[in-house]
């Protein structure tokens, strides 16, 4: 017996694309992000004390394609791209479903998530300005470890906020971050004035998002040579995550797929927009993908398109950033303790929210116990642990599966594994030995 030609579908380093694709040229009217102290539009100058020019450019663009810099694309290498897109046949097989399924393989960036592909291109900019210093949040320490690990291709330093309760249940990534040579505080810290001020009001809080991105937007802030960064939401973070889908639509070309659905997890909706915005931009022009479902899978811990409402809201807790247009649950929404930290976020990119908004794309949400029965699954079947954020977008294939092999429908499912669990294997422990609480509890 062969190998047969879709069991893994690699490009070379030549077809990285050269340009990202720009979802916002398709909706060019999209409620612009708003000042939260004037109220009016956010004008360009108002980001400048914490991001450079050409990411401030990026984020207001309605450019339909935008080239990535040769530096940039060189350094996908290092990022393990093009990554492959395999056909998981064994899981195909346990499943007993006449539906073929494909996976984009994020897990193969060193890193073990997407999260590096614009990182890389956040560091470049900001290096090509002059700036040393990059600020940053993390929750879960999967963006920590991006913006520490590119850091170094650029010759910049990272100073890395981290939630302090992760901090503390998760002592490996400050090992990872160290290792990388950037620097982590456990948010709030004694580093910024506004982590003092919380440390003496709560002198024992675990930290939230709200109160790191703080710390990290002050301390960037404070210096001209120092900016921030941020790893989900805004609009040049879905333009950078684009290579995932540009890579995926020339692999399906090859591989002749013409997808039925095409499925990610969504949290701030980064790895989603990545893997499906390209492909929607040319079922818009009306050249592909006519028949074609995407399908964004939450927690339901966090299911803000499921549940949220499509309104004005702070991209943090504390109220800081600007008021984004999204589907929101309220900044002040906090998400239970889930281990798909990288889904626990109150809002959803606007991009997206415009696309969900106009009904180009669905979404479902499902509690942890189920998306970890799919975790195990696929490591039993395909020898990959996907990451718990990952194992929503797994979980929502199979049940699409399930419901071909009902109908005996021969359909094609493409979803992206948006990184390895690697790192994250006490909810694995959790859901094996029968301790892993529902996503509808407080109190993990
Ligand atoms: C951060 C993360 C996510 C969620 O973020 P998005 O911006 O919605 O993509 C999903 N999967 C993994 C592995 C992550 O690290």
């Amino acid at each position: 017996m062969s190998i047969p030609k879709d069991a893994r579908i690699n490009l070379s380093p030549e077809d990285i694309p050269k340009k990202w694709y720009n979802f916002a040229a398709e909706v060019p009217d999209i409620k612009p992000p708003i000042n939260p102290g004037t109220k009016e539009p956010a004008k360009p100058e108002d980001f400048e004390p914490i991001f450079c020019k050409e990411i401030i450019r990026q984020e207001g663009s309605t450019e339909r394609f935008i080239n990535i810099p040769e530096e940039v694309r060189d350094n996908l290498i290092y990022l393990n791209r093009p990554a492959p897109l395999q056909r998981a046949y064994r899981l195909e097989k346990a499943l007993k479903t006449p539906a073929r399924i494909y996976f984009k393989r994020e897990d193969m960036s060193p890193l073990g998530s997407h999260k590096g592909n614009t990182a890389l291109a956040q560091a470049f900019y900001n290096a090509d300005a002059g700036i040393h210093t990059l600020t940053t949040e993390t929750g879960a320490g999967q963006w920590g470890t991006a913006l520490a690990m590119v850091s170094n291709l650029y010759d910049i330093k990272t100073t890395v906020f981290m939630v302090k309760g992760s901090f503390m249940a998760k002592p490996l990534r400050k090992t990872i971050i160290n290792t990388y040579g950037a620097t982590i505080y456990a948010s709030p810290s004694e580093y910024t004035e506004f982590g003092k001020k919380v440390l003496k009001e709560h002198p024992d809080t675990s930290g939230s998002l709200g109160i790191a991105i703080s710390e990290a937007c002050e301390m960037a802030a404070k210096d001209e040579h120092t900016c921030y960064s941020l790893g989900s939401v805004l609009n040049h973070v879905m333009l950078h995550q684009s290579v995932i889908g540009l890579e995926t639509m020339q692999q399906m070309d090859i591989g002749e797929i013409d997808p039925d659905y095409v499925i990610a997890c969504a949290g701030g909706g980064s790895n989603f927009a990545g893997m499906v915005l390209p492909m929607l931009g040319e079922k818009m022009a009306g050249r592909k993908f006519a028949d074609t479902q995407f399908i964004a899978v939450e927690p339901k811990a966090a299911p803000s398109l499921t549940k949220g409402e499509y309104k004005y809201d702070y991209g943090d807790t504390a109220g800081f950033t600007p008021l984004l247009m999204m589907y929101t649950l309220g900044s002040d929404y906090i998400p239970s303790a889930i281990h798909a930290g990288g889904l626990r976020y109150h809002g959803m990119s606007p991009l997206v929210s415009a696309a969900y908004d106009r009904n180009l794309i669905t979404a479902r949400s499902y509690d942890q116990t189920q998306t970890f029965e799919a975790g195990l699954m696929f490591a039993r079947t395909e020898g990959i642990i996907p990451a718990p954020e990952s194992c929503h977008a797994l979980k929502a294939a199979i049940d699409v599966a399930l419901e071909c092999k009902e109908k005996k429908e021969e359909k094609d499912i493409v979803f992206c594994l948006s990184g390895h669990g690697l790192l994250d294997l006490y909810g694995y422990e959790q859901y094996m030995d029968g301790t892993l609480p529902s996503s509808d509890r407080n109190d993990l």
